[in-house]
């Protein structure tokens, strides 16, 4: 994305362009636009994304003058929190409400010293997997890079994290990002992309490649594309060891099939300049679907050269679904056979469970006013909450 389509797409409703979306290259544009140094980019990254500042008044190493122009041509503006759950094992979930009043959730993990953050790229999603609630209710519209990176300034300044915001509250940190809420984050590649570097830059986040990752259902032409933009990790949405299965799971497989998918996957690992790195696989098992001993062996079989490991994702079942839960005895045999086969082979454990937020499983609300009251028929008993505003759907596995 040029810095400048990046700016326009960054104009929000009071018509002001809003910086927490851009990226050092789009800062940097933004400034030379006012005839200012490029070096402002740097400043403004560290205000907003390291201290926390959204009020120019307040950045102290920008001339009276500056600060008054950036008031009237720009602002600093992350989504708006419209409630905060904490649950007892640690997990955090936020509802948050973006442009256009539609609404998103993303949920922080904490387990031992990292800090796992789930965040969203679309509102909906148009790829109707059939394992998931979001792929039910359709597609609303892409997030813009500040909704996405927006999540994680939300999400580090509830902790303290961000500097200007004071005293750190507890030991909990955002250490890690994950984008494998709701959406196809290939989809939304500028946005994505834009978000990711944010998570990434030094004078911004700071987080290690090896600890964001982007997850794709397999959007092949995209993430052929994707190692000219990002060395982020990379996951894949696989979900079934042949195309028969993947075909019925994931639809978009009819497009591009599993061979195409892996040997795209397997492209993005060898042209990025560390060794060593490996896609992670998931897997969602489905009881009587794709949870059989003998899909457990194909899958050993498919996956043979490429370097993965895998995490298997018992399914959580939801109202719109036929599917169950894969039983305890057959997750477990699914996974022995793999390691059993020498692969690295975790399980997701249920989080968050007292505030319906199980890793994997997000509940969203989403206001698509072209489906409302088919949406409302469908999913009224999830609503949760009051306000007539906010439609709300579950987001399963994605
Ligand atoms: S699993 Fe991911 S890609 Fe598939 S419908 Fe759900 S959100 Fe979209």
């Amino acid at each position: 994305m040029s810095p400048s389509s990046e700016q326009a797409a960054m104009v929000g409703p009071t018509q002001k362009v809003n910086l927490m979306g851009l990226s050092q290259k789009g800062l940097e544009a933004f400034f030379e636009t006012l005839g200012e140094k490029r070096f402002r980019a740097t400043q403004l990254l560290k205000w907003i994304h390291q201290l926390g500042v959204c009020d120019f008044q307040k950045m102290s190493n920008i001339s009276k003058d500056l600060r008054n122009k950036l008031d009237e041509l720009a602002e600093v503006r992350a989504p708006e929190v419209i409630e905060q759950w904490d649950s007892k094992d640690g997990t955090r979930k936020f509802l948050i409400r973006v442009a256009g009043g539609s609404a998103i959730e993303t949920v922080f993990i904490p387990e031992g010293e990292r800090g796992t953050l789930c965040v969203s790229s679309q509102v909906g999603c148009s790829l109707d997997c059939s394992f998931c609630a979001t792929g039910k209710q359709g597609f609303n519209r892409d997030l813009t890079a500040a909704e996405i990176i927006g999540q994680v300034w939300i999400a580090a300044k509830s902790f303290g994290q961000l500097q200007e915001c004071g005293t750190r509250r507890g030991d909990r940190k955002v250490t890690n990002v994950v984008l494998m809420g709701m959406g196809e984050p290939l989809l939304n590649f500028d946005n994505v992309v834009n978000a990711m570097s944010l998570m990434m830059d030094d004078n911004a986040f700071g987080i290690s490649k090896r600890r964001v990752t982007l997850s794709t259902s397999g959007l092949v032409p995209a993430l052929d594309r994707l190692g000219e933009y990002t060395d982020a990790c990379l996951a894949i949405s696989l979900h079934a060891p042949n195309d028969k299965l993947r075909n019925e799971l994931v639809p978009l497989n009819k497009r591009y099939p599993i061979a195409q998918l892996l040997d795209s996957a397997k492209r993005y690992i060898d042209g990025l300049p560390d060794t060593h790195r490996k896609i992670t696989i998931e897997y969602t098992l489905i009881d009587h679907v794709n949870d059989r001993p003998e899909h457990a062996q194909e899958l050993a079989e498919l996956l043979a050269d490429v370097p993965v490991k895998i995490n298997l994702i018992p399914f959580n079942p939801f109202s719109l679904s036929n599917y169950k839960r894969v039983s305890n005895n057959a997750l477990r045999r699914f996974q022995q056979i793999l390691i059993d086969a020498g692969y690295t082979t975790t399980i997701r454990t249920t989080r968050g469970e007292d505030i319906d937020a199980a890793c994997g499983q997000l509940a969203g609300k989403v206001n698509d006013k072209t489906k409302r009251s088919q949406r409302y028929k469908l999913d009224q008993a999830a609503m949760l909450s009051s306000d007539s505003d906010i439609i709300p759907v579950k987001m399963v596995n994605s």
